[in-house]
């Protein structure tokens, strides 16, 4: 290649190898950033893509390969030194201090003194400035625990321009994010952009990269599986680079055959957690056979919904009834017997156990009845067909049964808990939000397993943020704003742009 430099290349990668005992997570991966550039790095979990990342941050030293910056072959042993050369990272564990402010954070470890006092006034306006000018909406006196997460994205995104970034990396930044929060970091992504900053971004997910990418390197099995340009390209093309096959991508599945009602509610009002009204006067019925799909921006009632159905949340007025029975003031586990499997919405804290091994998550819900305990003592064998089974059968990619839940990827421990809860063969499927965070492949198997557990019969209740999940996957439609059910319409009716507008309140 020419004078990278002038050519305007930020950075270039050649050939980076990285291997760790067992694995080659980095195969000869050649990679290059102009300014202004935003390079989608894309791949299925395990690809690579953090371990890439990570060598040109600083965090891990290539076995074998180069890193030029402006030009310059660079050995760069820490984050310190890659700070120090204009890279900065954003990771997607923030790494704030929630009772500091916006802007003791942003200038941590880096203040501007005076007096050998930090300079709060200069702090304020530097963080002003900043935000000010990449757009990048944020109060330098809020304290960070107080913020919503994207907001202390941009306090992440903030603290690496302020060391100077002319690079930056996001590493799965869209995971923790709400779609609305998504779209404003998209349109950050391209303000930086736009006044020469490189990005790179890492998701697995298609249409952010085709909507902000101005260039797109797709990495499997830890190499570079293809380059490609958003206009050259779609998202069929992209996922079958990405999982090296070709992957459906709209869930085929034959009209619904509803049966019996099993969940209703009537004139429900939950509240939430600051004792405010977060539902009212919720009717719904969900039959046997049948998937409901609750459609809303979130934050309209949408976890009330499920946490009060699965026995988590106290109604404060109206009826519950699963199977027939009155489940109004029924808890979790009174809930489960009743043949309810639950998928939650944030599956570390109300799905699995980390420290616990696959197996036991597994059986997590059941492990105090037979046939995995007996008079109360745990029947190891037991548990251990079982889990090797569910692992098979669900394709859990893990190294054995006994590793922890913690050490698996995102896709992996969804799986772990959708086969827990599917294999169970209940009545009823509470489900929220269960792709988030997950890749294309597990994605497309999750959803198959939806449908499947629907076509035995099983009467499904999905919860999605992501609206194209429930339009894929929803028989009915609901659409919840401010607590209430604003319409209901069968899956034929039920176009984007039409629950778009009921979810913003218009009809
Ligand atoms: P991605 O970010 O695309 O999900 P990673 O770069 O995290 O992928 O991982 C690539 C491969 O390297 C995976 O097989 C992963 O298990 C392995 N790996 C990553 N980091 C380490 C590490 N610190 N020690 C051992 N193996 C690792
Ligand atoms: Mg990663």
């Amino acid at each position: 290649m020419a004078n990278a430099s002038a050519l305007g290349m930020l950075l270039e990668a050649r050939g980076l190898t990285k291997r760790f005992p067992g694995v080659v997570a980095n195969d000869e991966v050649s990679l290059a950033l102009a300014a202004g550039e935003v390079l989608a790095l894309l791949g299925e979990n395990g690809a690579g893509k953090s371990t890439l990342v990570k060598m040109l941050f600083g965090l891990y030293e290539p076995d074998e390969g180069e890193i030029c910056l402006n030009g310059k072959n660079v050995r760069m042993r820490s984050p310190r030194d890659a700070i120090s050369r204009g890279v900065g990272m954003v990771h997607q564990h923030f790494q704030l201090v929630g009772n500091l402010t916006v802007a003791q954070n942003v200038v941590l470890g880096a203040e501007p003194m005076r007096r050998r006092l930090l300079d709060r006034g200069a702090a304020r306006r530097s963080v002003a400035e900043l935000s000010a000018r990449y757009q990048l909406a944020l109060d330098p006196d809020a304290l960070v625990e107080d913020l919503p997460v994207g907001a202390q994205q941009r306090v992440e995104i903030v603290k690496a321009l302020y060391r100077g970034a002319r690079i930056l990396i996001l590493d799965e930044p869209t995971a923790v994010l709400t779609p609305q929060e998504t779209d404003e970091l998209l349109l950050v992504m391209r303000q930086l952009a736009q006044q020469g900053t490189g990005i790179i971004f890492i998701t697995h997910k298609l249409r952010e990269v085709l909507a902000v990418a101005d260039r797109i390197v797709v990495l499997r099995g830890g190499r570079v599986a293809g380059t490609v340009l958003p206009r050259d390209t779609n998202e069929a093309q992209l996922a079958e680079l990405m999982v090296g096959r070709s992957v459906v991508l709209t869930v085929e599945k034959d009209l619904a055959i509803p049966g019996a009602t099993v969940l209703e509610l009537r004139g429900v009002a939950v509240k939430d957690d600051r004792g405010v009204e977060a539902l009212r006067g919720v009717d719904l019925v969900v039959r046997s056979g049948e998937l409901v799909g609750v459609a809303g921006v979130e934050g309209n009632g949408q976890r009330e919904l499920v946490e009060a159905v699965c026995g988590m949340r106290p109604l404060s007025a109206g009826q519950l009834s699963i199977g027939g029975s009155d489940a109004a003031a029924l808890g979790p586990r009174a809930v489960h017997e009743l043949g309810v499997g639950h998928i939650p919405e944030n599956r570390e804290k109300d799905g699995l156990v980390g420290a616990y091994s696959v197996a036991d998550n597994l059986v997590l819900n059941r492990a105090y009845v037979a046939p995995f305990a007996r008079r109360g003592i745990r029947d190891r064998a037991a548990v251990s067909a079982e889990a090797a089974r569910l692992v098979r059968e669900y394709d859990v990619r893990t190294p054995g049964i006994n590793t922890t839940v913690a050490s698996l990827s995102g896709g992996n421990k969804q799986k772990v808990v959708v086969a827990r809860e599917l294999s169970q063969g209940g009545s009823l499927l509470v489900v929220a939000q269960p792709t988030r965070g997950v890749d294309v492949g597990s994605i497309e198997f999750i959803h198959r397993q939806l449908i499947a557990a629907r076509d035995r019969g099983t009467a499904v209740l999905l919860v999605s943020a992501e609206l194209d999940e429930v339009l894929a996957l929803a028989d009915r439609v609901v659409v919840l704003f401010r607590g209430e059910i604003v319409a209901e319409l069968p899956s034929a009716e039920a176009t984007r742009e039409r629950i778009g507008l009921l979810m913003a309140g218009s009809q």
